[in-house]
């Protein structure tokens, strides 16, 4: 999967999937994206992001095993979904209205308004991200976001945690067909879903939105002893994807 020819991060991106021990469990999520000049956080929940430095980091929604190291991880702005009152953010500091804006240790977060529609959240000219609205839980405002390589217009797609993908997410996803999708599978097959995926809904999904590549991240405990037979869809520990 990784060539040397590939290693060109003038032109390319690289994805990683952060975890502390191999295995992507919910415990924390974090998801990195770079190139010779910049690295970009999704979720700032695993511990594996400490010791990065990162241009901007984006965050799906305000559950603790998203967001549990913001305050502690080198980044100077994230932007997030706009706040609910159910949202928790550890160690807020300072919340300025109307902008939305937190202090978090120095770093901001700036919120943008939650849309049924894609929206185009940041662009560089490296990357234009936008964010794809799903739904998690009914009190929280959550995302999934679509990463561009400006230079070479692939796509990747993280999903963040969600039970059902917007319609507007849907036809959007079809129309990019991202390169490389990380995406949540919280529950072996058969389990009742609960906000969130089963292998099940997963691999109904990768089928009708004729993903190629996919990697599979939040998984609960319930998939102890069943790792694996979804090994080959587990990021390997360190493993980089170029798009
Ligand atoms: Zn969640
Ligand atoms: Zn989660």
């Amino acid at each position: 999967m990784v060539s040397v020819a590939c290693r060109d991060l003038e032109h390319r991106l690289a994805l990683e999937v952060l975890t502390t021990d191999g295995i992507p469990t919910c415990e924390g999520i974090s998801i990195q994206v770079l190139n010779s000049n910049n690295a970009y956080l999704v979720d700032a929940g695993s511990e594996a992001a400490l010791g990065g430095i990162y241009t901007i980091g984006f965050i799906t929604h305000y559950h603790k095993d998203h967001t549990r190291f913001m305050a502690d991880i080198s980044c100077n702005l994230y932007l997030g979904p706009e706040l609910t009152r159910h949202s928790r953010i550890p160690k807020v500091e300072r919340r300025y209205s109307p902008f939305e804006l937190l202090l978090l240790n120095g770093a901001v977060l700036q919120t943008f308004p939650y849309s049924q529609d894609i929206s185009k959240v940041y662009s560089n000219e490296d990357i234009e991200v936008y964010a794809l609205p799903v739904d998690h839980i009914r009190t929280l405002k959550s995302v999934g976001y679509a990463i561009k390589n400006r230079k070479t217009g692939a796509y990747v797609w993280v999903s963040g945690d969600f039970f059902r993908l917007k319609q507007p997410s849907i036809e959007f996803l079809r129309e990019i067909k991202p390169d490389m999708a990380v995406i949540e599978v919280t529950f072996p097959s058969g389990f009742r879903r609960h906000y969130h995926q089963n292998l099940d809904s997963v691999m109904e999904l990768i089928e009708d939105l004729e993903l190629k590549r996919c990697w599979f991240v939040h998984l609960s405990k319930k998939w102890d002893g069943q790792i694996k037979k979804i090994a080959q869809y587990l990021p390997r520990s360190g493993a980089q994807f170029y798009f």
